[in-house]
């Protein structure tokens, strides 16, 4: 019973060095590191990597968290404030941020927009696949016209802020590179004594970006030729497609600007179905009930599931090559 005792005596006072410990390396921690803030899970993981075995940036829309449907809350606005940088995509998929970084105040040389590098390869959103049936659904984004077309004087929708610019632009491996760099000089310059570090992550990433290219082009390579149509659940994969030189997209199920679909919408794809000119769709785990009840799994049609912004991986440093090998072998799954 005594030694026991003594035991559990030793037991907490250990306990309280550990606390104290823990608390002294916590003030240390915070500070030294830099506090980094990247908004979605893939620009989140590029900074990881840009600043393995340096700092931790923190992730904006964690979870698993559809960007699409985001909405900050006050606790999301204090991180921001708090930040000493906040690296962001911008664009239609982030309308809110430079709102949000305004209304706080956060000097401009805390922020990194992605979209606006001048090096950022830039898709115009992609005319509907079957744009002149679907006309209805165009008049609620800009997207599916040119500039010409409509002008923009009368566009007082709560669209109106929308741009011309498809927003899945972290889906180009060549504008991840992009990104990795942006975010490398700006880190070296808070962090003149970790250049080096910084400089060895981001050509190891090159290194894995460019191996992840060559397997790409390698195994799209054993499916090309093949008719396959396909469909997806939204018009995310444009900026992959184009790199990767994929044929066969025939449409959308809900429409970029709205997220929504129409019966109209839904009739098209079931008569390409019918014809036999569709023979895959690339599912999303959102809305996945409704479209297996719209487009339900049969011998010449098949779901293959994917998720072009990695809301199901974890995040992190591994997350941005998860997410392209994903995005890989889905299309190699719709394709063959
Ligand atoms: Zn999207």
């Amino acid at each position: 019973m005594q030694k026991i005792n003594i035991t559990s005596i030793f037991q907490y006072i250990a306990l309280l060095l550990l606390i104290g410990n823990m608390s002294y390396t916590a003030q240390l921690h915070a500070s030294t590191s830099p506090k980094i803030v990247a908004t979605t899970k893939p620009l989140h993981s590029i900074a990881s990597i840009v600043l393995d075995g340096i700092a931790k940036p923190t992730l904006l829309v964690s979870g698993e968290v559809d960007p699409h449907h985001f909405h900050l809350r006050p606790s999301h606005m204090k991180l921001l404030k708090n930040a000493d940088i906040v690296v962001f995509l911008g664009g239609d998929l982030e309308s809110y941020i430079p709102d949000a970084l305004d209304a706080i105040k956060l000097d401009s040389s805390k922020q990194l927009e992605m979209i606006s590098l001048e090096k950022m390869i830039q898709l115009p959103y992609r005319k509907e696949a079957s744009n002149h049936k679907t006309h209805e659904d165009s008049h609620h984004g800009h997207g599916h016209h040119g500039h010409g077309h409509h002008g923009h004087g009368h566009h007082s929708d709560k669209n109106s802020k929308q741009s011309n610019i498809d927003p899945h632009f972290w889906l180009n491996t060549e504008n991840a590179r992009t990104m990795a760099q942006a975010m490398a000089q700006k880190f070296s310059d808070m962090l003149p004594e970790h250049r080096k570090k910084i400089e060895d992550n981001i050509n190891l990433f090159y290194k894995e970006i460019n191996k992840l290219d060559e397997e790409i082009k390698l195994k799209l390579q054993e499916v090309a030729g093949s008719p396959t149509g396909y469909i997806t659940y939204h018009d995310a994969y444009y900026y992959f497609e184009e790199q990767f030189s994929i044929q066969g997209y025939s449409g959308s199920i809900v429409s970029a600007a709205t997220h929504t679909t129409s019966a109209k919408r839904v009739r098209n794809l079931q008569e390409k179905i019918k014809e036999g000119t569709v023979q895959c769709i690339l599912v999303e785990k959102a809305g996945y009930k409704k479209i297996a009840n719209l487009f339900p799994e049969q011998e010449n049609l098949r779901h293959v599931t994917i998720d072009p912004a990695g809301i199901s991986l974890s995040e992190g440093k591994s997350l941005y090559y998860k997410l392209i090998e994903q995005m890989r072998d889905g299309f190699i799954n719709c394709l063959q």
